[in-house]
């Protein structure tokens, strides 16, 4: 009998395009002007408009149509009526075609998790970086990170005026990722990437193990995992807490899809269900190949630091 798609595809599909819309978001916000900056914990540790509006937009779109769903977002927002205007309904046609893994077939949207991060690289957008940004919904079910979305609200805003502004990349373990084209990193060349406004002695050391031909300082998590399958990076080493659940749920999907790994300094995989600490405390070691390699050289000091 035939049925129509399943909830994984449809929520998957929906993410694909409330990720868009959060994406018009972030660029409306820098052209009208006010980024109404909010330190959180630290003065790297920002808040903008541009958080807080796609936040409200992404897990209010999502609620609205996947009642039953666990959402989780990065920023603390009061509860209040969301506006209309920021209500996305669509969902990704394309997506919606594509077959369900026969695993995921009969998951039942309460037993989803979604991990939010409606502005990944926040510093950076403060800062004009705007390529470093992107928005991330992650979803995980029993634990395990299976399907996210990227959108790269800035993606192409150096090529000039005749090249679309702007991407979404997705994808589902089982099924593969797409909106990007793969590519390695040349073999046999270590090329680190790591954090830019976020560094301390414990990142530095454990970067200079890897022993690396060139370091890549940038921000954001999902532009790093973004390096790593398009042949920028071979390696993304953070090796102290800071980076929590919503960053690295929808990029390890990504990088999983494609036959990369993302683990803590210690290689052991990370957990999504949602009584789980949002921080990282391990740190992030991913990459596209040779994960063994880079897990092999983090140093001892590293790994006493840091603890699970
Ligand atoms: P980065 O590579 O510095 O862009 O960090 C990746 C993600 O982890 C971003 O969402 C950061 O905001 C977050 N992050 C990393 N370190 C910290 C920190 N010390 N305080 C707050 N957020 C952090
Ligand atoms: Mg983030
Ligand atoms: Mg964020």
């Amino acid at each position: 009998m035939a049925s129509g798609p399943t909830v994984l595809m449809r929520l998957v599909a929906s993410a694909y395009s409330i990720a868009q819309k959060a994406g018009t978001i972030v660029r409306r916000v820098i052209a009208e002007g006010d980024l109404g900056i909010v330190e959180k914990t630290s003065p790297t540790d920002l808040q903008t408009k541009a958080d807080r509006m796609a936040q409200m937009s992404i897990c209010s779109s999502l609620a609205r149509k996947f009642p039953k769903l666990t959402i989780i977002g990065e920023e603390d927002l009061p509860s209040e009526d969301v506006d209309q205007e920021l209500i996305e309904d669509g969902q990704w046609e394309e997506i919606l075609r594509k077959p369900c893994p026969a695993q995921y077939s009969a998951i039942k949207e309460e037993d989803l998790v979604v991990w939010v991060d409606p502005l990944d690289g926040t510093k950076e957008y403060t800062e004009g970086l705007l390529d470093n940004v992107t928005v991330l919904i992650g979803i995980a079910y029993e634990g395990k990170a299976i399907a996210g979305v990227i959108n790269q609200p800035y993606y192409n805003y150096q090529a000039g005026p005749g090249a679309a502004l702007g991407r979404t990349i997705w994808g589902v373990l089982g099924l593969g990722a797409f909106g990007f084209q793969l590519k390695e990193v040349p073999a046999g060349k270590h090329i680190i990437t790591t954090t830019r406004s976020h560094s301390n002695k414990l990142v530095t050391d454990c970067v200079t193990a890897m022993n690396p031909d060139d370091v890549l300082r940038v921000g954001g998590a999902g532009n790093k995992i973004i390096q790593l399958i398009e042949g920028k990076a071979s390696a993304y080493v953070f090796a102290s807490p800071g980076c929590k659940k919503w960053d690295t749920c929808a990029p390890e999907v990504i990088l999983h899809a494609v036959g990369g790994k993302l683990t803590d300094v210690h290689g052991n995989a990370l957990q999504y269900d949602k009584e789980v600490k949002h921080m990282n405390s391990a740190g992030v070691l991913a990459s596209l190949r040779n994960h063994d390699y880079y897990a092999s050289r983090v140093p001892e000091s590293v790994k006493n630091a840091l603890v699970p």
